[in-house]
């Protein structure tokens, strides 16, 4: 009979899919059906809550909708929290329309993010 790896009075009911290591029902964490001890779990949660910070919370469209109207007045860099460049935008009429134009092919292409470096979405 096996037993759980930190209780040795305990049966093991399953093992940890990152260690392979057996441990018992209380030891192991189901996550999305798989079984993790509490060790790895931490792991597993630190990587999901890494990978769901790659994506921010601005609208791409939204801010190439505000660039293409507005963008002269730098509103789509203060919807993406970008206040310096936003007022400088605002008193150079988006750098006198350049800055504009490349921010638009920029949010087309993916290329610009927002001010905690978060792609749009
Ligand atoms: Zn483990
Ligand atoms: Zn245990």
């Amino acid at each position: 009979m096996m037993k759980c790896k930190n209780h040795i009075d305990r049966e093991a009911t399953g093992g940890c899919i990152t260690c392979g290591s057996l441990f018992c029902r209380e030891c192991l964490v189901k996550l999305s059906g798989k079984y993790y001890c509490k060790a790895h779990v931490v792991n597993v949660l630190r990587e999901e809550a890494a990978n769901t910070a790659l994506v921010g919370s601005k609208s791409r469209l939204l801010t190439f909708l505000l660039c293409l109207f507005l963008g002269i007045f730098g509103v789509h860099r203060f919807y993406l929290g970008k206040t310096g460049t936003g007022i400088l935008y605002l008193l150079t009429a988006g750098l006198f329309g350049f800055g504009v134009t490349i921010d638009l092919i920029r949010i087309f292409i993916g290329n610009l993010k927002d001010v905690n470096g978060l792609e749009l979405v």
